[in-house]
């Protein structure tokens, strides 16, 4: 298979917009079809980005733009449901200290910085572009879209999410993702500034977070008890605030600022997806949760997209024969991703089981290991 000059990419979510730009950058003609009206977060309130996503978002100029837009946290602490201080570590700050090592942004600003970033690199944005099908051959990749649009282009990037249609038409054995027995809530709490990245495990069933945004606090509790509410459940607020009012340890003042009628809350059933490798098939390639999606028990998620989409654009730079460039890509990124998705299971397994720490703290080790190298 020969060069490539044009690229589409299905999806606005966050690897698809950081693999648009990098793309983009490196000399690619780059379309991204975003199936929303609005190319905007899904209302996940917060997100924690870590120094290995720090760095990568770095390499394409957006870093600095993120850490103005969010809080640069240094500490982590970890508690018990008692409120008992089990210990405090700074942050990691790998590859040479230049990230911090976590920052702590709202889901829309890193969504606004990520937009404009792909605006100003020339990718050309379509909403209400909902991918429906493609074909592809030698020569090149169609897709057809919902309202009946046909796109063709050189090569087609997958970053449709965790229910990716095209994970769907290219890998049908792995076209459902698998449910894990856990729930998450997230909500944001106005008004509350902190120093630290505080964890509770043990409490609320499972474990809650509780990271500093620029405006306030998102917290999120980790759910192992079957609570999920009905679909637009307006009680969501008060059914949270039951579920950590009471733990003994959870800082009361936080409490006083959370507000059951203004607070965002909102609840997920969680899933995972790992597709084997690789990723691709012919002139089309899987990246971020299309491919890889576990538990969010190391924050590493968006990491390991934002990660896939600059590894992608290098490897396309430096192979003019996709299938080379597709097969380089799969040696930098699978066994990587697959680390962390493995560790983020056993951490996710561990929590819900007695006596589990052991196991849990053993693949906390084995993550960090994976991310102190190159990525
Ligand atoms: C509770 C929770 C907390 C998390 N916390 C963190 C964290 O702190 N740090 C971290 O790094 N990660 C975290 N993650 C993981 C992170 O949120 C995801 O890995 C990341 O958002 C996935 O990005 P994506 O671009 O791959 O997919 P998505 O965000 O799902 O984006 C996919 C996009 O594709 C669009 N789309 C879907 N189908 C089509 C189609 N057919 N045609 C066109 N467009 C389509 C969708 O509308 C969407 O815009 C967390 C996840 C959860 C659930």
């Amino acid at each position: 298979m020969g060069a490539i000059a044009s690229v589409l990419v299905a999806g606005g979510g966050i690897a698809g917009l950081v693999s648009a730009r990098a793309l983009a950058l490196a000399g690619f003609h780059v379309t991204v079809m975003e199936r929303r009206h609005e190319i905007t977060d899904e209302g996940g309130i917060g997100i924690g980005i870590q120094s290995n996503a720090m760095h990568a978002l770095g390499g394409i100029g957006l870093a600095d733009r993120c850490v103005e837009n969010g809080v640069v946290v240094g500490k982590v602490s970890i508690h018990a449901p008692d409120g008992r201080t089990v210990s405090e570590q700074p942050t990691s700050r790998q590859y040479g200290g230049r990230w911090p090592g976590f920052t702590g942004i709202r889901r829309s600003a890193l969504h606004a910085v990520l937009v404009a970033g792909a605006r100003e690199a020339g990718v050309t944005l379509l909403t209400d572009a909902q991918l429906v099908s493609m074909e592809q051959g030698p020569a090149g990749v169609r897709v057809e879209l919902a309202d009946g649009r046909n796109l063709a282009a050189d090569l087609l990037v997958g970053a449709d999410g965790i229910n990716s249609t095209l994970r769907a038409q290219l890998f049908p054995t792995h076209a459902a993702p698998q449910p894990i027995a856990e729930g998450v809530w997230r909500a944001f709490i106005p008004g509350v500034h902190r120093e630290d990245v505080r964890i509770m495990y043990g409490g609320g069933g499972g474990t809650i977070g509780y990271p500093p945004m620029h405006d306030g606090i998102y917290i999120y509790v980790v759910d192992t008890n079957d609570r999920a509410p009905d679909h637009g459940d307006p009680h969501l607020a008060d059914r949270l605030v039951a579920l950590i009012g009471g733990i003994p340890g959870f800082p009361g003042e936080l409490m006083r600022h959370f507000s059951p009628d203004a607070a965002e809350v909102n609840y997920r059933r969680l899933q995972a997806v790992a597709l084997p490798d690789p990723w691709y098939v012919g002139r089309t390639i899987l990246i971020g949760d299309a491919a890889h999606a576990g538990p969010p028990t190391l924050a590493q998620g968006a990491a390991m997209g934002i990660e896939d989409g600059i590894v992608l654009a290098e490897c396309l730079s430096a192979n003019n024969d996709v299938e080379a460039a597709l097969c380089l890509f799969m040696q930098r990124r699978y066994t990587r991703v697959r680390t962390i998705m493995d560790a983020s299971m056993t951490i996710s397994e561990a929590q819900m089981s007695e006596g589990g720490r052991p196991r849990m703290i053993e693949a906390q080790r084995a993550a960090a290991a994976a991310l102190a190298l190159p990525y």
